[in-house]
């Protein structure tokens, strides 16, 4: 069981909608004046970056979320929304399981391929 706070969000279409909100939530996307449809418990982002020659760039990020009265596809449920170059994709644990199963093997393209123009540079002697 997650640790709830109760809020109220004043809405277009329902009046005011008193809702527990879990802790892990910012309270950011409790939009007041909004649709009681679109309510969403909003996590903080967690930013994954890569070093390059410019510095940290940000490759993809995720969200801790519920939408406790949504009709769409993602349920009422909480599920992490990943960001990736601008699009969001809902995911479960099984889904971000293969997320960072993926970013594995992509991490040993990357060496590999490190290891390959380490060879190149040594054989031209720098
Ligand atoms: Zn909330």
């Amino acid at each position: 069981m997650t640790a709830t706070r109760t809020v109220t969000v004043q809405t277009s279409d329902h009046g005011p909608v008193t809702i527990p909100c879990p802790l892990w939530c910012t309270g950011l996307y409790h939009q007041e004046g909004g649709a009681r449809i679109d309510i969403t418990h909003t996590g903080p982002e967690t930013e994954l970056t890569l070093p390059t020659s410019i510095g940290p760039v940000r490759h993809m990020a995720t969200v801790l979320e519920q939408r406790p009265f949504t009709e769409g596809p993602t349920g009422r449920g909480v599920f992490v929304d990943v960001e990736i170059d601008g699009q969001y994709h809902p995911t479960g644990p099984h889904g971000l399981d293969a997320m960072a199963d993926a970013l594995v093997e992509n991490a040993a393209a990357l060496r590999a391929t490190a290891r390959r123009l380490t060879t190149l540079l040594a054989q031209e002697g720098k």
